[in-house]
């Protein structure tokens, strides 16, 4: 009879909440219209269709291979399971960690997204059938939470005693901010309610137990912010965004639930209000997923504080705690951020979801401020840092991301190369999310402005004002310089086009001074408009181009792209007397297999005669990069030593780790110590 009532009651509530969510959705199209948010609009990427011989593969490669296997992989670790077990479809335990919930909602948005762009009707039902099961084990009253819920007597380790009991370590809020994620992402890809109605109804719990006047708590791991945002953007219901704004305003607040009392943390992120936090500190993937909910939420209410903290934290990351391949969170223990300059290369963490993250913040603050240094860091990130991350054929995966390997120190999570899959698998399932969403972070509009902030083959549709225009981008990008734009508007109409110079291409790697060109390039970006010379005046990191545009309007834009040695502040202990091989967007790496074995007795002398080749039939086509290191004479304790000359071959960072366990170092010594000379 209880059991009827219970029946009873949920299917009253769905039907109060499916009215509910239905009248605000219709409100939210009123609403939409005087809704703050960023200044500047992303072009979505359902209107950008990539052609690029470098990203398209890598997109294919994602939804072809990487998210069915991830699918694959949550079935096999029962992390499916979990959900079936929990919607009362089969009889079993909890297996796995507390946030595996997480996971499976990640690849579900990355699933979604990938619908968006690419029909399939398979995917289409497989995710329908997932929907069913995670509303399924949706609790009454909204809670979704299967690592409690499948047995609320003996809830998975670290969920805490009950509901909202360990909120420092359980995840309970995590989980479900990637469920909102998730949510929208299939809302707008397919137009159906089933996942968002589960979401709301799950953040309508949560809005109803936290809040000022209600109970006092916080994430431990930051996240529902970003998810909570999206999905006031999709219901334009202000409770959401009021409690992700909470969940921001209470970390570091006296205030605290004395029944279970919250942790006042460097690691949390939680020793001192956000506002008043001006460096990067604790877990990195928390921190950069708080910064980039703090942006949002600044961007929706106003609120100028937020982005003064987040703009004095940025320039901390980029100035003193960012690795050159854009990875971010120095330390192993505590996957934190380490002191100012602290960059170890062997032990760095660097984990590949801090660098989805650090991504995903640059994107906000660009849109913020419409400043291309964000992108510059987002680019160097996106093909560093990031694109490491996932094997060349989509199904193995780095969580950590070092800048050296000794080839005995195990850093991948006990392995020495990129593995299948993790027990803490959040990088695998976040790469499935963010590689189709890309083409959502090439364009952008304010006004009358259209900006182009990353170059890859593409054709798009955009919306200048009223007005539709057609772009078409062209190139070889990032192996070659020369990018074409096409500008077709539907009718003949004045705006400008606002093309991202990288700081690459005119000496300033990053922007700050972690990172220095060892010798200025005296190479000049040029553009053509319709074939006449422009002169190419940079503001903001932007060349704008005003005219009354018309069909067939072509600019070219060509950007040198020269071999690059880097130097790092002098405070970076590590790379001392070191440097760095780069050119345009991809970082350089050497490894033991194309160095006779070893890569530690290596020099890199400024004055080696270097260059670039195209090897199409290397690591899917790249450019290699050869040095001739001459031998030369060097002086140790007064002695003067000559060093045997060598050849060097660098490969791609990204592409490093796919021919077998071996050595790699990315900061090469410029002059050697007679003992690594006798080594070599
Ligand atoms: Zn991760």
């Amino acid at each position: 009879m209880i059991k009827l009532i219970f029946n009873y009651s949920h299917i009253i509530m769905k039907i109060g909440i499916y009215f509910f969510t239905g009248l605000t959705l219709v409100s939210s199209s009123v609403f939409a219209q005087k809704m703050n948010d960023y200044p500047i609009t992303p072009v979505p990427f359902t209107k950008v269709k990539i052609i690029d011989s470098f990203w398209k593969p890598r997109l294919e490669t994602n939804r072809k291979v990487t998210i069915p296997y991830d699918f694959e992989k949550c079935e096999e670790t029962k992390r499916i399971q979990n959900f079936e077990i929990a919607a009362g479809m089969k009889d079993g335990d909890f297996v796995g960690i507390r946030f595996n919930d997480s996971d499976v909602f990640k690849i579900m948005e990355g699933a979604a997204y990938s619908l968006a762009n690419h029909p399939d009707p398979e995917l289409e039902k497989y995710l329908d059938d997932l929907i069913a099961k995670v509303a399924g084990a949706q609790e009454v009253d909204g809670y979704l939470y299967t690592a409690r819920s499948i047995n609320p007597e003996k809830p998975a380790r670290s969920a805490g005693e009950e509901r909202w009991s360990f909120l420092d370590e359980s995840h309970e809020l995590y989980n479900v901010g990637h469920m909102y994620e998730a949510a929208v992402a299939h809302f707008q890809a397919t137009g159906k309610r089933t996942f968002l109605d589960v979401a709301v109804k799950n953040a309508d719990l949560i809005a109803n137990t936290f809040g000022p006047e209600k109970q006092f708590g916080m994430p431990g791991h930051q996240e529902i912010e970003i998810g909570l945002v999206k999905l006031f953007r999709v219901t334009g219901d202000e409770k959401y965004l009021n409690l992700a704004k909470y969940f921001l305003d209470v970390r570091g607040q006296e205030i605290n639930n004395p029944k279970y009392p919250q942790r006042s943390d460097i690691y949390l992120q939680s020793h001192i209000p956000v506002v008043e936090q001006d460096e990067a500190v604790g877990h990195s993937v928390r921190a950069t997923y708080m910064y980039s909910g703090m942006a949002d939420v600044a961007a929706m209410v106003g609120d100028k504080e937020y982005i003064q903290a987040i703009d004095k934290i940025w320039k901390n990351v980029v100035y003193k705690k960012i690795y050159i391949t854009g990875g971010i969170g120095a330390r192993h223990r505590g996957e934190a951020f380490g002191d100012d300059y602290e960059l170890p290369n062997e032990s760095a963490y660097n984990e590949t979801c801090a660098a989805i993250a650090n991504c995903m913040w640059n994107q906000r603050m660009f849109l913020l401020k419409g400043d291309a240094k964000y992108y510059d860091v987002l680019e160097r990130t996106l093909y560093n840092g990031f694109l490491a991350g996932i094997s060349l054929k989509g199904n193995e995966f780095f969580y950590p991301n070092p800048l050296s390997c000794d080839a005995k120190y195990a850093f991948n999570q006990g392995a020495l190369s990129r593995k299948p899959w993790f027990d803490c698998s959040c990088c695998p399932s976040n790469i499935v999310r963010f590689l189709p969403s890309l083409p959502g972070y090439i364009y952008a509009v304010r006004n009358n402005d259209l900006y182009v902030n990353l170059y890859m083959s593409n054709e798009a549709e955009v919306k200048i004002g009223k007005l539709d225009v057609k772009i078409t981008q062209t190139s070889n990008y990032p192996w070659d310089g020369e990018i074409k734009v096409e500008v077709n508007p539907e009718i003949e109409s004045d705006f400008n086009i606002k093309l991202r110079i990288p700081g690459w291409s005119r000496n300033q790697p990053v922007p700050g001074n972690l990172y220095t060109y060892f010798e200025k390039s005296n190479k000049k970006v040029t553009g053509q408009l319709n074939g006449e010379d422009i002169e190419v005046k940079i503001e903001n990191g932007y060349l704008t181009i005003n005219k009354q545009w018309k069909k067939g309007d072509e600019i070219i834009l060509n950007l040198p792209m020269e071999i690059h040695l880097v130097e790092s502040h002098e405070k970076v202990e590590e790379n001392k007397n070191r440097l760095a091989i780069e050119r345009g967007p991809i970082v350089y790496c050497v490894e033991g297999i194309d160095n006779k074995g070893g890569v530690f007795n290596l020099l890199m002398p400024e004055f080696a005669p270097i260059s670039a080749q195209w090897k199409p039939d290397l690591l899917g086509g790249i450019n290699i990069i050869k040095a001739d290191v001459p031998s030369f004479i060097v002086k140790d304790s007064g002695e003067e030593v000559k060093t045997k000359s060598h050849n060097l071959l660098a490969v791609p960072y990204y592409a490093w780790s796919h021919r077998g366990i071996g050595e790699m170092a990315v900061w090469l010594p410029r002059r050697a110590k007679k003992l690594e000379i006798i080594t070599y």
